[in-house]
Formats: structure tokens, sequence, C-alpha cells
């Protein structure tokens, strides 16, 4: 399982990717930040993530489950085709957080 925090993947400017390489996972992650984050927020959002894997070279067609832990703030993502499944951190004080309180400590 990926464990990412995802500060170490970004620019100085937090909004972009560090590297050209990360670009495409960034924007994933950031998409996976999003969601989660409005649903927390209880906005309706129509679009789910798509998992951006490639298992033998072909694009999985999975809707990524992505949740919420309210309580260590990591986002748990899994894809119930290819079974791909992370936990991305570090997303709080970026632009991708739709939470318009601070995330509390616990
Ligand atoms: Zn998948």
């Amino acid at each position: 399982m990926w464990v990412i925090n995802i500060q170490h993947w970004l620019d100085e400017t937090k909004t972009a990717a560090a590297v050209p390489q990360l670009r495409l996972k960034v924007k994933k992650l950031a998409e996976i930040i999003t969601y989660a984050t409005s649903v927390a927020a209880g906005m309706t959002i129509d679009s789910i993530p798509k998992c951006w894997r490639r298992p033998k070279r072909k694009p999985c067609k999975g809707i990524l489950g992505i949740h919420l832990d309210e309580n260590t703030n990591q986002i748990h993502w899994y894809c119930n085709i290819c079974g791909d499944e992370g936990v991305v951190t570090g997303w709080e004080g970026l632009i991708w957080n739709m939470l318009d309180r601070p995330v509390e400590d616990h």
C-alpha cells in the first residue's frame, strides 16, 4: 500500500508537482483530496475519481473508494478492480482542501 505525504511531491508553490515525473500522480492525488474533503464538507460531488493504474498496460476501469479518516487526517483510497490502495497525508494546508474549517489535531 502506498503511504504518501503529498508535501514531499510538491514544489514551493504547493500547487504543482516538484518534478515533471510526478505531475500525473499529483493530479490524481489532488482529485482524491478534493473529493474526500468535499464529501467531508457535505458537498455533493458528481464525479468520483477513477483509478489511474494500468495493470498489464490496460487502463483500470475501477472507481476509487475514498474515505477521509477524521481522527488521523489520512485520506485512504482503494480500487475494487485492481486492488490499488493507498493513504495520502499532508493535504491540510493545500488548495485542494475543500473543508472550510481547519482540520482539528486530535
Ligand atoms: Zn484499479
